[in-house]
This record gives structure tokens, C-alpha cells and sequence, in this order.
């Protein structure tokens, strides 16, 4: 009985020790991943709506309705701060677009 006692004891306090290490490691992942991807120009949602993460870049021609200032930072779909270089937005489930940047969705925040 007591040589069971006396190795139960190490094996718990291993078993926490492994738990905690364990613990710590979830938290780093889930750190890791915590920005979403940044849209891309080519994906074929961003090119129907003709997204630019530079709105400077937007073609004119094709989308008449842009104007100069526009930009994803102050479109009511932006879900960061205005001052954010990044952030989600609605259009874009599950990735970010660029503050700079723009598309025909655009609508202005109110
Ligand atoms: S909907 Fe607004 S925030 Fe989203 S990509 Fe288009 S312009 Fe940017």
C-alpha cells in the first residue's frame, strides 16, 4: 500500500506537469492564428467586385462609381478601426482586406 502511494504521487504530479506544458502550447496556436489571411486581388470574389488593396489602383473605367478617397477604412462594410492597416470585412468572410484598398461594394460609413 504505501509503495503504491509513493508512485502514484510522481505520475500525478508528471501528469499535471504535461497537462500544463499542453495548456501553453493551445494558447501559442491559437495566438498564431489569430489574423485571418489577407484577400488576394486574384481571387475570383475579389476580382468580380474589382477589390484593389491599393484604391489608388482601382480601374476607372470599369468602375465609374469610385472616387478618390474612398477607401476600405471608411466603408460602412470595415469592421476595424478607421487608423487599422487591416481588418475584416463583410463582403470577405473569414479574411481581412487593407485599409487603403476598395471595391464596388464600397459604401460610405456613415
Ligand atoms: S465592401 Fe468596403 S471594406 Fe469591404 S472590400 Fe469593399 S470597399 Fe473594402
Amino acid at each position: 500500500m504505501k509503495s503504491t502511494l509513493n508512485q502514484s504521487v510522481p505520475t500525478r504530479r508528471v501528469f499535471i506537469m504535461q497537462v500544463a506544458a499542453a495548456s501553453s502550447m493551445l494558447g501559442v496556436a491559437a495566438t498564431a492564428q489569430a489574423a485571418p489571411p489577407m484577400v488576394v486581388e486574384t481571387d475570383a470574389q475579389a476580382m468580380s467586385l474589382g477589390y484593389k488593396a491599393d484604391a489608388t489602383k482601382v480601374d476607372k473605367a470599369k468602375y465609374p462609381k469610385y472616387a478618390v478617397g474612398q477607401l476600405c477604412s471608411n466603408c460602412a462594410l470595415y469592421q476595424g478601426k478607421a487608423t487599422d492597416a487591416a481588418a475584416g470585412c463583410g463582403i470577405f468572410p473569414g479574411k481581412q482586406v487593407a485599409g487603403k484598398g476598395w471595391c464596388s461594394a464600397y459604401a460610405k460609413k456613415a
